[in-house]
């Protein structure tokens, strides 16, 4: 195959990408000392690096490549579009074919009736509109005091002033997140870490009614909705004990306020269903999606809204937009995108042979002696490392230090686990063969044997207080 990639020694790339570009979520001067790893190609679950290596890509990029690499459906629909209309908007009475197709096609697989979709270029920015949208639907139905958005500590919304707010990420809220006004947060149900001696079931029920508490005390005049991930991604592949979700329906049905699944991650058969919202039964107001939207072949997201929250927003001019919202040509890949999930029945082969094959060899994970909990939800999963797994303990060294040495020996192994904490995740492309799962798993084991080595000989293997 011909390749765009110019060849010059990986030193030299590394050393030109150290002097000038600045990778986010990094500490870009330790990485320049190392040197970043050089993606030249990528065909199917597997990415080539500048040394010819062959990568097995656990996470799907970011969350994102369900369809597997190098589709070139999505390349030539791709060219045709650019050729036939690279922009335009839909901003001032105009749309096109492009938008038209993704939105119809977005109604249909969306569940109940989020019939409606505004575009945006990508998951932090329909989380944006999203703020925006649940308080001007309050304000156009005369509620005005209605503004404040509920979230919850440890959530992912995206990388915005605003999606930054709204999650719940530590590490992000100390560095230049402003407090903003009308955003407030519950704890999250992640049991393993913060479950003490409850059972997991009890504990989902009294995370869940942290929502209940906080809109009795915010008043429920105040509260415009509640956002969450079905399942949390970022922060930690953290599986929602059973209890949780219905008695978070119940309590914002009894309230209301309106529903955000923000299923940027869990949508489009990341949980083994089309929708994070069909596995656990939900019934949001809005939907925010994106990465596997397009499978991260071009910058898209959306907001898809039930016809009750589009027809009060439609009553007057919402006064929001972005330039690139439904850009043609990232709409006709993402129609193309589905088609393909649809024509090929990639949630099927999740449902039928990917996921079953994966949870059976996930779950042999838990026999390592650094492994605690064990969770996997269709094609996303998370170990616990733990030095001692009978207590449920954190290790003594800074959080994350572990998993850190983990990724590396995961990176070391061609192996792509991304680590979260001391949490291992993974989100492989759903497409994944089970052979594929066997090399991911065998890496993964033999990764796991080297930290626990390398922790052991530091003595790292040691509870925290
Ligand atoms: C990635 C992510 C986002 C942000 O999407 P971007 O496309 O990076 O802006 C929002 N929500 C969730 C749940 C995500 O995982």
């Amino acid at each position: 195959m011909s390749t765009l990639a110019n060849l010059m020694p990986t030193a030299e790339l590394q050393a030109r990408d150290a002097a000038h570009h600045i990778h986010p979520f990094t500490a870009n001067n330790a990485l320049a000392q190392k040197g970043a790893r050089v993606i030249t190609n990528a065909e199917g679950v597997f990415l080539t690096d500048s040394d010819g290596e062959r990568i097995l890509d656990a996470m799907a990029g970011l969350w994102c490549v369900n369809i597997g690499y190098g589709r070139k459906e999505l390349a030539d629909v791709a060219a045709r579009q650019m050729n036939e209309l690279p922009y335009y908007n839909t901003f001032f009475q105009t749309t096109h074919i492009p938008a038209i197709d993704l939105a119809e096609r977005l109604a249909r697989l969306a569940p109940g009736n989020l019939n409606h979709v505004m575009f945006a270029s990508g998951g932090s920015e329909a989380n944006d509109t999203n703020m925006r949208l649940v308080r001007t639907y309050w304000k156009f139905l005369g509620k005005p005091s209605k503004q404040i958005v509920i979230s919850r500590w440890n959530a992912y919304h995206g990388s915005t002033v605003a999606a930054s707010a709204l999650g719940g990420m530590a590490g992000m809220h100390a560095q230049g997140v402003p407090s903003l006004a009308g955003i407030h947060h519950i704890g999250q149900p992640n049991w393993w870490a913060e479950g003490g001696d409850m059972s997991p079931e009890d504990f989902g029920l009294m995370r869940a009614r942290e929502l209940e508490t906080a809109i009795k005390e915010l008043g429920a005049e105040n509260v415009a909705a509640f956002i969450a991930e079905p399942v949390q991604g970022a922060g930690g592949v953290i599986v929602p004990p059973s209890t949780y979700w219905p008695e978070i329906q119940r309590i914002c049905d009894e309230n209301e306020i309106l529903l955000i699944a923000d299923e940027v991650i869990c949508g489009f058969g990341r949980t083994g269903n089309w929708f994070g919202t069909n596995t656990y039964d939900i019934r949001p107001d809005v939907m925010t999606v994106a990465k596997g939207l397009s499978s991260g072949y071009q910058p898209i997201g959306a907001s898809i809204v039930s016809d009750e929250v589009a027809e009060v927003i439609g009553r007057d001019e919402f006064n929001h937009g972005y330039t690139y919202a439904g850009h043609p040509v990232a709409a006709a890949v993402a129609n193309e995108n589905l088609r393909i999930m649809e024509d090929e029945d990639v949630v099927g082969h999740v449902q039928r042979v990917a996921a079953p094959h994966l949870a059976k060899r996930w779950a042999e994970l838990g026999d390592h002696p650094m492994v605690g909990e064990v969770k996997l939800v269709g094609m996303m999963g998370s170990i616990a490392l733990t030095p001692q797994k009978e207590t449920r303990a954190k290790f003594a060294s800074d959080v994350g230090t572990i998993g850190f040495m983990c990724r590396e020996r995961c990176f070391a192994n061609n192996l792509i686990m991304r680590h979260v904490g001391d949490r291992m995740i993974i989100s492989p492309p759903l497409v994944i063969q089970p052979l594929e799962i066997d090399l991911l798993i065998a890496r993964a084991k033999t990764a796991l044997d080297e930290t626990y080595e390398a922790a052991t000989k530091q003595g790292l293997m040691v509870p925290a207080a």
